[in-house]
């Protein structure tokens, strides 16, 4: 799909005030709508591009943008500077326990990227944190999981703590953080279900695996190509277990990354990290500066 930048967007509009040689209001409610459909189009919520639009109206009514000799680079600044705070300013970090080890729940729906993100993270703190990690099977019904998990765990020479299929996730994680203590396993990453969609059962079991393990970080994994849905999946999980931050996967496809904007205004929890490959090193950290770039095009 191809897209236009904001700058593309408002050239007209720029070159028509050039030649008017001063900025009216209309002018700048003409600008806004060219940065909403540019949000909408980045696929955006549309509630938080409203929210989104009224602020920087605000902003860019205010006398900088009609003194301005250059309004469009302008309102592009303020646009941009204001997509960077409402994604959180700076980029935040893991959640670390003062005493080990630092437990790390991975939650999500089937397909999202659950199971390669927590095999990414482990990798990542290993290499970028100096940590040694341990994964535990605890995706139980998606065939193929375990299995999955464990060939990351060879690849990466990372430990992976696994009781088949046939055991109560509860138990799977109890005995996986007693193997981690003992062992000094500073760091343990909880691989749990996935469903296609949310439902009551899968929310039950991630609530008694967060008592059970009490995570010092619960990492909601969000497929950035699922659009408008990322948002109701983000506010639904953040409901029922007050995640700490968020992965956004499969970055490096065509999506714009709007869901990035919606999921932090709409939960106020910070994305932590993008996926980008499919390959283990496809982690970055989250920079709100790029993505806003990339949102705006
Ligand atoms: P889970 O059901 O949530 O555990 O999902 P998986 O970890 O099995 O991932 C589902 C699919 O998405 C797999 O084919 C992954 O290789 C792929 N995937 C995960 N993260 C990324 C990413 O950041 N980029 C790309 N291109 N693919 C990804």
């Amino acid at each position: 799909m191809a897209f236009e930048g904001l700058g593309g967007r408002l050239q007209d509009i720029m070159d028509r005030i050039k030649g008017k040689g001063k900025v009216t209001e209309q002018d700048i409610k003409e600008m806004m709508r060219e940065v909403r459909l540019a949000l909408l189009e980045a696929d955006v919520n549309f509630k938080v591009v409203r929210q989104f639009i009224k602020d920087v109206s605000e902003r860019a009514n205010g006398a900088d943008v009609m003194k301005s000799l250059t309004p469009g680079q302008q309102v592009i600044k303020i646009v941009q500077e204001e997509l960077t705070s409402l994604m959180g300013g700076e980029n935040s970090k893991i959640n670390m326990s003062q005493k080990p080890p630092t437990v790390i729940m991975m939650v999500g729906l089937q397909g999202a990227g659950k199971t390669t993100t927590a095999g990414k993270l482990a990798l990542l703190l290993r290499k970028s944190y100096n940590k040694k990690p341990m994964l535990i099977a605890g995706d139980i019904y998606r065939p193929a999981a375990i299995d999955q998990l464990e060939t990351i765990g060879k690849q990466l020479d990372i430990p992976v703590y696994s009781m088949g299929d046939k055991e109560r996730v509860e138990t799977i994680v109890e005995n996986g953080l007693k193997y981690a203590r003992e062992n000094h396993l500073d760091t343990v990453i909880i691989d749990t279900a996935g469903r296609l969609h949310i439902d009551e059962d899968l929310m039950n079991e991630l609530k008694n695996v967060k008592e059970i393990a009490k995570p010092n970080e619960i990492m909601l994994v969000v497929d950035s190509m699922t659009g408008q849905d990322a948002v109701n999946v983000a506010e639904s999980f953040n409901n029922l277990l007050d995640i700490t931050g968020v992965t956004l996967t499969k970055l490096d496809g065509d999506t714009r990354g709007g869901a990035a904007l919606s999921i932090r205004s709409v939960t106020e929890k910070p994305i932590k990290f993008i996926g980008v490959s499919e390959k283990m090193d496809g982690l970055e950290a989250f920079h709100p500066e790029r993505m806003a770039s990339r949102i705006l095009g």
